[in-house]
């Protein structure tokens, strides 16, 4: 398998569920515009992070990864799994290069990826502190592989103002100016042609009760997921994206054979013919 992308980075919208177009988000229009965005994609049920970020890593549903949120808060993931998280997968094929993970929650870098896999984990008080994570990650000539980062506030303020509501809107710009500043870091260092972008929230809210989330109502379930990059193509996919298909796509773009026992797949769809 070839490589289409140089990097990928992952940046996940915690609790933004499919609400990203009623809110003001320049930065992720620009960077998604002519690219792959899906507003119905499903994550895994439970809607609760500890699940769904662990289906986006891990490939599977949470029947098979075992992940919630007390359990990623308590132990490291299992390194003997045969559903190993993309970080994982990706730091083993690429032993000499980067993977980093910055998560405003902890447990992702505590707990759901495994121990002796990521390079340089930031656990941060606030959403900014990713900015300046990124401009240590990237100083100097450092270049990376994989970079995952996780905005919490999003969800915080679901849980505050109820989903949707013009303040939890209001915070969805905030990230978006946030991510905003580390594109023109990436840009200013050369490091956005060849790097393959996935945005993604783990769930939505308000399905069930206006301010939290965890049933099964679409409005919790639903997602958005987007991507643009090497090869990547314009449209959305005929069949609904799922978050765990989140790890297939990392691997393929940098050209790692996925594990037997993910049930990730490649949306159909997403690539062109040519580099799939
Ligand atoms: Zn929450």
């Amino acid at each position: 398998m070839q490589p289409i992308a140089q990097r990928v980075i992952v940046l996940g919208l915690d609790g933004a569920g499919n609400r990203i177009g009623e809110a003001n988000t320049p930065n992720i229009d620009r960077l998604l515009g002519g690219g792959f965005l899906t507003y119905s994609a499903r994550t895994a049920v439970p809607t609760i992070s500890g699940e769904c970020w662990g289906s986006m890593f891990h490939g599977v549903k949470p029947e098979l990864h075992g992940l919630n949120n007390s359990i990623a808060e308590q132990k490291k993931y299992p390194t003997d799994s045969p559903y190993p998280s993309f970080m994982k997968v990706v730091k083993e094929a690429y032993p000499d290069r980067t993977v980093a993970s910055f998560s405003s929650w902890k447990p992702i870098n505590d707990g759901i990826i495994e121990e002796g896999v990521v390079d340089c984990a930031a656990n941060a008080r606030a959403d900014r502190e990713h900015v300046q994570s990124l401009t240590e990650l990237i100083k100097g000539d450092n270049d990376f592989k994989l970079l995952f980062v996780q905005f919490d506030e999003i969800d915080a303020a679901g849980h505050a103002f109820g989903y949707g509501d013009p303040l939890y809107l209001e915070v969805i710009a905030a990230t978006d100016a946030l991510i905003g500043d580390m594109l023109q870091q990436l840009d200013s260092r050369g490091l956005m042609e060849d790097t393959l972008f996935i945005l993604l929230a783990d769930h939505g809210g308000g399905g069930a009760s206006p301010r939290n989330h965890g049933s099964d109502h679409p409005q919790d379930v639903t997602i958005f997921w987007g991507c643009a990059g090497p090869g990547v193509l314009s449209g959305a996919a005929s069949e609904p994206v799922r978050i765990e298909d989140t790890a297939a796509v990392v691997a393929f773009s940098l050209g790692v054979e996925a594990p037997a026992a993910w049930t990730a797949k490649v949306p159909s769809g997403l690539f062109e013919e040519t580099v799939r």
